[in-house]
C-alpha cells in the first residue's frame, strides 16, 4: 500500500471462498476436504503473477493482492479467470465432484486506504456473493455500503431492543386440518425498531446469528412463549411451537439448561413445548446435540424439523434424530396448485413422514383448496392466512376462545 501511494497505482484485493466446502468435508470426509484446498493452491498459483500475493486466509478463504492493477475491467478478468479454474472438475478415489468460489474485490484506494478497510470491504463482496446465489464475483461499491449501513445500525440497535422492550412474540394458531381446532401455536418474533420500523424477522435473526445475540433473543423468545402457553392452558391445552436457530445449539449443554429452566418457571408441562429446528442443524452438528436431542425428548418435549424441503435432508439425517413432527416448508405450497411438480414432492414428503412415523404440518395454508387438498393427502396439520395471520397475544386468546372458522377470520 506504501508502494502503490508513492507510485499512484492501484492495488486489487480479492477475497476467494470456496462454496459449500463444508458439505465436502462432511460427506466426503477432511482428508478429501485438504485435497480440495491443495488442489486450489495450485491451480490460484498457476494464474497469478510474480509480484501478486497469494494466501490461505483461514478455513476455505484465500486472498489474493495483485499490486499495479491497471483498471476494473483488469480486475473482472482476473475474477473470470478464477470462476474459470474451478469449472474442472476434482476428482477423489474415482469420485468427482465440482466445487464453485465466491470472490470479493476491494481496490485501493477508492475501496479504502488501510489493509484492514480493504479486507473488510472485499470480504463484505464477498457475501454479498454467496446472498446472491454464489458462483460469481463482486467488487466493494458504495450499493453495498448502505446495505452494510443499515445492517451496522440494526446491529447495534439489536443489542438495546430487548431492554427497550421493542421485541414481541406473535402467535400463529396450528390447527387440526380434520376437525379444524386449534392444537397449538407458533411463536414469531416481531421487532419494531425506533428508527427502522418493523424489521422482518427474516432480515434481524441473521444479523443476530452473526453478532452473537441470538442467544438472548433465543431466551427472549423460550421464556416468554412458555409462559404465555402456560396461561392458555385454562382456555385450552395448547401446545406452543418456539424456533431455534441452529447457531443456538452450538453451546448445547447452556441451550438444554435454558430450555428445562424455562419450563420450571412457567410451569409448563414439557409436553407442550414443541422444539422447531431448521436443517442446516443437521448438516452442522455434532454428537453431544444429538444426546441433548434425545434428552429433551425423554423429557416428554416435542421435536419438529422445520422448513423441511428447503436444505439438504438426507434421510439417514432425517433417521438419526429423534423427531416427532415435520413441517413442510411453505414454498412447496405457494404454486401448489397449478404445479403437479410441486403436488407430487409434497405428496412424497408426506409418505416419507409416515413412513418415519412423523407427525405431519403444512406451513403457508392460504386458501380452502390448500387445507382440503392437504387434508386429503393425509396431512393431519396445517397453519397460514387461510385460518389466521401470526397475531399478537391478545388477539390469539380472543380466536382460541371463539375458535377458527376458516374464512370468517
Ligand atoms: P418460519 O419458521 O418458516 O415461520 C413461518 C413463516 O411463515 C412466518 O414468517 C409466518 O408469518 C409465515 N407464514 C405463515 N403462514 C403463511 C401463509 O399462509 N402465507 C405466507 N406467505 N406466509 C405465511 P415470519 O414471522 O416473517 O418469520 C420468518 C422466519 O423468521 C421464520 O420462518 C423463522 O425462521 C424466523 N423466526 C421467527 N421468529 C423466530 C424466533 O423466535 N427465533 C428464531 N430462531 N427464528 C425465528
Ligand atoms: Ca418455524
Ligand atoms: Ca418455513
Amino acid at each position: 500500500l506504501i508502494k502503490a501511494a508513492q507510485n499512484n497505482t492501484l492495488t486489487l484485493v480479492i477475497f476467494i471462498d470456496l462454496d459449500n466446502f463444508k458439505q465436502i468435508n462432511d460427506t466426503l470426509g477432511h482428508l478429501v476436504g485438504d485435497m480440495v484446498l491443495i488442489e486450489t493452491t495450485q491451480r490460484l498459483q498457476r494464474i497469478i503473477t510474480p509480484s501478486s500475493t497469494l494466501s490461505r486466509f483461514g478455513g476455505d478463504e484465500f486472498l489474493l493482492i495483485i499490486p499495479d492493477l491497471k483498471n476494473s475491467n483488469d480486475a473482472k478478468h482476473i475474477a473470470a479467470t478464477i470462476l474459470a479454474l474451478f469449472e474442472l472438475s476434482f476428482v477423489s478415489n474415482n469420485q468427482e465432484f465440482f466445487i464453485s468460489t465466491s470472490i470479493g474485490m476491494a481496490v485501493y484506494p477508492y475501496d479504502g486506504t488501510t489493509s484492514q478497510q480493504l479486507l473488510a470491504n472485499a470480504d463484505i463482496a464477498m457475501y454479498k456473493v454467496k446472498e446472491d446465489g454464489r458462483n460469481a464475483f463482486s467488487f466493494y461499491n458504495a450499493d453495498m455500503n448502505i446495505d452494510v449501513q443499515r445492517m451496522l445500525t440494526l446491529d447495534s440497535h439489536l443489542r438495546q431492543a430487548i431492554t427497550n422492550k421493542e421485541l414481541e412474540l406473535y402467535y400463529q394458531p396450528i390447527i387440526d386440518l380434520k376437525t379444524e381446532k386449534i392444537i397449538g401455536a407458533e411463536a414469531l418474533m416481531r421487532w419494531n425498531d425506533s428508527e427502522y420500523g418493523f424489521i422482518p424477522p427474516d432480515e434481524f435473526i441473521p444479523i443476530a446469528e452473526k453478532n452473537g445475540l441470538i442467544h438472548q433473543l433465543g431466551d427472549f423468545a423460550l421464556n416468554t412463549a412458555c409462559s404465555q402457553a402456560a396461561k392458555w392452558q385454562k382456555i385450552s391445552p395448547l401446545q406452543i411451537s418456539v424456533n431455534f436457530s441452529s447457531v443456538q445449539f452450538r453451546y448445547y449443554e447452556r441451550l438444554l439448561s435454558q430450555i428445562q429452566k424455562a419450563l420450571e418457571s412457567s410451569s409448563l408441562p414439557p409436553q407442550k413445548l414443541d422444539i422447531e429446528i431448521t436443517e442446516s442443524l443437521l448438516f452442522d452438528h455434532n454428537d453431544g446435540v444429538i444426546t441433548m436431542l434425545n434428552k429433551l425428548q425423554s423429557m416428554g418435549a416435542q421435536l419438529t424439523i422445520d422448513d423441511f424441503g428447503t436444505g439438504y435432508s438426507a434421510l439417514s439425517y432425517l433417521q438419526k434424530f429423534p423427531f416427532d413432527r415435520l413441517k413442510i416448508d411453505r414454498e412447496f405450497l405457494t404454486d401448489m396448485r397449478y404445479s403437479e411438480e410441486k403436488r407430487e414432492l409434497v405428496s412424497a414428503i408426506i409418505a416419507m413422514a409416515k413412513a418415519l412415523n412423523l407427525e405431519i404440518v403444512a406451513e403457508g395454508i392460504e386458501d380452502n383448496w390448500h387445507a382440503n387438498y392437504l387434508k386429503e393427502m393425509g396431512c393431519g396439520l396445517g397453519q397460514g392466512y387461510y385460518y389466521s395471520r401470526p397475531v399478537p397475544a391478545k388477539e390469539f386468546e380472543v380466536i382460541l376462545k371463539q375458535g377458527i372458522n376458516g374464512n370468517t377470520l
